[in-house]
């Protein structure tokens, strides 16, 4: 059989523990994982592109060890579907965190399978403990001053706090 190559995209502004629990489910599916981070020039990311492509390297270093599926970290731009199809990826990993999240992406996929019904959408829930966890409202605690240390593997904490202090 072929290889199964998986691709989860997002933007990882920054990476979260909601995103590494995702990731670990998801390497369970495929032997090869591609991680594509949206370069989002519209959602004015607080991590520049290559902060938020080298944070997701150095976290999936631990779990590419441990799980003996590669995986690779791409910058990607444009239509998701185009660029799945460029990786040669058959399916698209999303996380699902509440209802809200649901209503986005039950148009996502129905949109993706017009452009090419033969790649298909898996969604993933994290473990309770992660479930809420959003870049947006993990920023914003770092912001105003909050503790975040639950929120974010330790070094993308100090890198986030980093941010906010130097800002
Ligand atoms: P986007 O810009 O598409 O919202 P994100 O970087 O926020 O990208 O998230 C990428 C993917 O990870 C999305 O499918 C999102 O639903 C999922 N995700 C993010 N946080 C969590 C979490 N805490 N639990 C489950 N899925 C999550």
């Amino acid at each position: 059989m072929s290889k199964r190559v998986g691709l989860y995209p997002g933007t990882f502004d920054p990476l979260t523990l909601g995103h590494v629990d995702i990731v670990e489910r998801a390497v369970k599916l495929v032997d090869e994982l591609v991680i594509g981070v949206a370069i989002n020039r519209d959602k004015g990311p607080l991590f520049t592109l290559e902060e938020r492509v080298e944070i997701v390297e150095t976290e999936m270093k631990r779990i590419s060890g441990e799980s003996g599926v590669v995986i690779n970290v791409m910058p990607f731009e444009g239509l998701l579907m185009s660029f799945a199809e460029k990786i040669g990826a058959q399916m698209i990993v999303r996380g699902l965190r509440a209802v809200a999240d649901f209503e986005y992406e039950y148009q996502m996929v129905a949109m993706n399978q017009a452009l090419n019904d033969d790649i298909e959408t898996v969604f993933l829930m994290a473990d309770p403990r992660y479930q809420a966890i959003a870049s947006r409202l993990v920023k914003e605690i770092a912001r105003l001053g909050g503790d975040i240390n639950n929120f974010l593997p330790v070094e993308v904490a100090e890198k986030l706090r980093k941010k906010y202090a130097d800002g």
